[in-house]
């Protein structure tokens, strides 16, 4: 689906955050990327995401390499550590955001944002604003919104790390049962080894200094699930 090239990443600060990183991603696996905290972990999800360039290497989509990076986006649905969410904007209108920003007005997409809320159990709070909402239910808006333009690949960068245990273990459960059932593509960066371990069948593990690769594990759901 993409694949890595010997990726290297220098900042114009001097700071090495890649190092002769390699990685296929295959359709349907759910990836955690997991390591410490500035072992690169985000800075390969961004240029994944075409957001910024390597200093060298290639990242490839098969079949739309030709097109990068305006096809891209329609690929690929992001969701960051923080919400940011819109707060002038309903939930409804959050969600809408990335079709609207494709040209698509409000009446003829009515059902694909309230199907994409409906995922996330928010289809009752379409008209709510964020501060109305509690932090889990704000992830959820924007887990809804990256689900919204259908990606084949969704890429979360710690989309749980500022939530408390217990709503983080819910949205775990949740973002397990969606992807069970809609068989997307995800790669997922935490730090937290239960997460990991726990959400993907595969676990790509980083260390820090330079951030490289350090292993590449399968796993088989080793909780049993419901
Ligand atoms: P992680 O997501 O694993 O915590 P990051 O990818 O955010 O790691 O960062 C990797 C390294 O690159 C860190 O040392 C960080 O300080 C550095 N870094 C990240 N973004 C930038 C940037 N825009 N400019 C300079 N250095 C950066
Ligand atoms: P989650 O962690 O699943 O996002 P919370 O534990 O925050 O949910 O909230 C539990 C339930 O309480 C929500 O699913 C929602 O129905 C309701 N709820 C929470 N906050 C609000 C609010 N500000 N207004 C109305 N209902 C709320």
């Amino acid at each position: 689906m993409v694949s890595l090239r010997a990726i290297n990443k220098t900042f114009s600060s001097g700071t090495v955050a890649l190092k002769d990183m390699s990685l296929d991603v295959h359709p349907g696996e759910f990836i955690s990327l997991l390591g410490p905290s500035g072992c690169g972990k985000s800075t390969a999800l961004r240029l994944i995401a075409g957001l910024g360039e390597p200093t060298s290497g290639t990242i490839d989509w098969p079949g739309t390499a030709q097109d990068r990076p305006g096809q891209i986006d329609h690929e690929i649905g992001f969701v960051f550590q923080e919400p940011t969410l819109m707060p002038w904007a309903t939930v409804f209108n959050n969600v809408w955001l990335p079709l609207r920003l494709k040209g698509q007005a409000k009446a003829r997409v009515r059902d694909e944002v309230m199907n994409a809320l409906e995922m996330v159990g928010l289809e009752n709070f379409a008209d709510a604003y964020p501060r109305e909402l509690s932090g889990g239910m704000k992830m959820r808006v924007s887990i809804a919104r990256a689900l919204v333009t259908r990606p084949k690949l969704l890429l979360m960068d710690e989309p749980f790390a500022a939530l408390d245990e217990i709503t983080r273990f819910k949205l775990n459960n949740d973002l397990l049962h969606l992807w069970e059932s809609f068989g997307w593509t995800v790669i997922f960066v935490t730090h937290s080894v239960f997460e990991s371990v726990y959400l993907s069948n595969r676990i790509v593990v980083m260390a820090a200094r330079p951030g490289r690769v350090v292993a590449d594990i399968a796993i088989d759901a080793p909780y049993p699930r419901e």
